[in-house]
């Protein structure tokens, strides 16, 4: 029987110092140990610092679930993933990003002169249409993408069309399946709590962010890392998810006011 992960009572029981989250799977715990690591490191390097925690993040979350997925076990035992190039459908939902990997994401996309189409499309987007970054049915910054995008593995992509595309069920086909590998999810949402965890607990606000809107905000504005790491609000209130993690303590680290 899996273990049910309750990423709430973790983290809120992490914020406050205590080191045993309840029912934490051990690919969750070994992703969140290891970024929570890094990142620790990384946080008395200013914003600086913060930029290259998200890098980190990335690389050891890619790295974990590179060593997983060519085990022996997985390579035999695993489902054939729906997920190839070309198969989008999971890009028309909502994407969650914490709010360092929108800044760390901006960043990127302002220092690569060919994401300049890629600038415009986001200037040009709005809220109801699919992922502005998924170009030709294919993710246009894979190398940048945020972490939840990199944890999606379904088996059955016509579940993904109709409930994330919204499109009609297929009229023939065997029955929709949401089934899907748990590892990845494991691995990235491990991350994602192991980037955001340190920088509450130095007193930088990190919520989950709604990805688009969010780097909308900030993707013309490279003051904003360092107003974020002063403690100013640099995302538009409606963006933030209140469901990702609880709301920041009072009297848990050291916040600043800029
Ligand atoms: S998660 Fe679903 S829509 Fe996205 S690539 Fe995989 S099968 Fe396709
Ligand atoms: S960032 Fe890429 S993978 Fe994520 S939703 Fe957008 S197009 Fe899809």
């Amino acid at each position: 029987m899996s273990t049910e992960f309750n990423a709430t009572s973790a983290f809120r029981a992490l914020q406050g110092g205590v080191s045993a989250a309840p029912k934490v799977s051990p690919i969750r715990a070994a992703a969140f140990d290891d970024v929570r690591e890094a990142v620790g490191k990384r946080l008395s390097q200013g914003t600086p610092g913060a930029m290259a925690a998200v890098a980190d993040a990335f690389a050891i979350a890619e790295r974990l679930w590179g060593e997983i997925r060519t085990t022996p076990a997985f390579v035999l035992g695993a489902k054939p993933a729906g997920c190839k190039k070309g198969c989008g459908w999971c890009c028309h939902q909502r994407v969650g990003a914490t709010a360092v990997e929108v800044l760390y994401i901006a960043g990127q996309l302002r220092a690569r002169p060919e994401a300049a189409p890629l600038l415009a499309r986001l200037d040009a987007w709005d809220s109801g249409r699919p992922c502005v970054f998924l170009v030709d049915d294919a993710c246009a910054i894979y190398d940048l993408r945020p972490l939840k995008c990199r944890g999606l593995y379904q088996m059955d992509a016509r579940w993904c069309m109709t409930t994330y595309a919204k499109l009609d069920p297929p009229l023939f086909g065997p029955p929709l399946s949401h089934d899907y590998q748990t590892q990845p999810k494991d691995v990235f949402d491990g991350a994602v709590f192991g980037l955001a965890q340190p920088f509450y607990a130095a007193g930088h606000d990190c919520p989950g962010v709604d990805f688009i809107p969010a780097l909308k905000a900030v993707i013309h504005r490279p003051e904003a890392v360092e107003e974020w790491w002063r403690g100013k609000e640099v995302f538009p209130a409606a963006t933030r998810l209140h469901d990702w993690f609880p709301p920041m303590e009072k009297g848990k680290g050291k916040k600043k006011r800029g």
